[in-house]
């Protein structure tokens, strides 16, 4: 039997209440705003953790919160790419330790915090604030995901590449201009594209990756009931 899932601002109060007594499960998905070369959007790394979360709750039920476009260690420090917004590892561990700590108070056992944006201070900003909820909360599970750790080795995780450009053009069609790049290999210095070229990319292979991404997480999530002794 599917367990019902929702996207937490559309849903009201019973609808709310109705999902978390079978399925208290939160998924806060985590992006970003920050350049992914001419031929994305700025909010790939939010469409696709927010894409990635709602195909992951259909499967397991619970909610899916609105993206958070907070990236730590953006292409704009590392690189000097324009139109990005880079936010402080202070700020953004507090945040998710605040989204854990509310999601826990309104009665979630397991709050994914799942983010689209994965260089290591990213990942370590959000497992330090999941670890001071943990420390804090004792009967709610916190866990970071990405689906860097979900695509193993059948597709390469990239910045704006082939495969997350791949995703942006499964979940928003049209959203993608090939055009704009330069008749040239890109390059991570010239264009701030790492991984395969985007010009391999397709919605076809966005659908394959997401299913790669949703199974394993799946997987994991299983683990993570029975650990946790919790019947659904
Ligand atoms: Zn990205």
């Amino acid at each position: 039997m599917n367990r019902p899932f929702g996207l937490y601002s559309d849903l009201r109060p019973v609808e709310i209440e109705a999902i978390l007594k079978v399925a208290p499960i939160a998924y806060v998905p985590w992006g970003a705003l920050e350049w992914h070369s001419q031929h994305a959007p700025i909010g790939l790394d939010s469409v696709k953790a927010e894409g990635i979360c709602k195909a992951i709750a259909q499967e397991t039920g619970g909610v899916v919160l609105p993206a958070i476009p907070m990236g730590v260690n953006t292409i704009k420090p590392f690189k000097g790419f324009p139109h990005s917004i880079d936010i402080s590892a202070d700020l953004a561990s507090r945040v998710a330790e605040e989204f854990c700590l509310q999601l826990a108070d309104e009665g979630f056992k397991v709050v994914i915090l799942f983010t689209g944006h994965y260089p290591p201070e990213q990942i370590d900003a959000l497992q330090v604030g999941a670890d001071k909820a943990s420390s804090a909360v004792d009967d709610t599970h916190f866990e970071v995901w990405a689906d860097l750790h979900f695509l193993g080795d059948d597709f390469q995780a990239d910045h704006a590449g082939a495969t997350e450009t791949s995703f942006q053009m499964h979940f928003v069609p049209g959203s993608v201009d090939v055009s704009s790049l330069p008749d040239r290999p890109v390059t991570l210095d010239d264009d701030g594209i790492t991984g395969g070229d985007p010009r391999e990319a397709s919605a076809e292979r966005g659908a394959e990756q997401l299913a790669v991404v949703v199974k394993r997480a799946k997987q994991r999530l299983d683990e993570i009931l029975k650990d946790i002794n919790l019947e659904l």
